[in-house]
């Protein structure tokens, strides 16, 4: 990836505008003898197929786009296998994205997700409910700190070399971001457990 589309789409600033895409950066690892062990040639990034209106296209959300590469991997259905997701808007709930994903979830319980977003989504009326789902659906939920834009730096951005320069109050907005989104899965917790908030 372009470090200049990294730096723009994965700042977990709420107040810069404009970021009308999702970036999914994913890795795969497979579990050995109680240890995982990365899948080099499963490491890569997406990003949403924009609307095609001459063609009939509706566009798709990145989250689908890469359920959609799985069936090519052909994964053997006797391992189990991790997949962590470095997502710059955490997953919609009105578009389906949430939906699909704890389908897939449901369906391949040889697989683990954990999802790590530089920011919640929260255009979205129901975004809350998507994060409950895809926590409900057993995938492990956080918010990016300083490591995980480090990692993603190092492994997808095109650096050249250089080394990762946090922006302007990085650990402010993901502390931030991480108490909200502990609000938000608490609460689901507490529902859950019939208490009334
Ligand atoms: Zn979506």
């Amino acid at each position: 990836m372009d470090p200049d589309t990294f730096t723009f789409n994965f700042n977990n600033d709420p107040l810069v505008f404009g970021r009308h895409q999702t970036y999914l950066c994913y890795e795969v690892e497979r579990l050995d003898n109680g240890t995982w062990v990365k899948m080099d040639q499963h490491r890569s990034f997406l990003h949403n197929q924009a609307k095609d209106p001459l063609y009939g296209f509706d566009g798709r959300h990145t989250e689908l786009c890469f359920l959609g590469l799985i069936p090519y991997w052909q994964l053997d259905l006797a391992q189990t296998y991790r997949v962590t997701w470095f997502i710059s808007w955490s997953p919609c709930f009105s578009w389906g994205c949430a939906e699909q994903v704890r389908a897939f979830l449901q369906e391949n319980t040889h697989m683990r997700l954990r999802i790590f977003a530089a920011r919640i989504y929260d255009y979205d009326r129901l975004y809350k409910e998507a994060l409950q789902m895809l926590r409900g659906a057993g995938a492990q939920v956080s918010i990016m700190t300083y490591d995980e834009f480090e990692h993603c730096w190092d492994t997808f951005v095109d650096h050249q070399g250089r080394p990762f320069q946090p922006w302007d109050e990085l650990e402010e907005h993901s502390q931030a971001l991480s108490g909200r989104l502990q609000a938000i899965l608490q609460n689901q917790g507490n529902r859950r457990m019939g208490l009334s908030l």
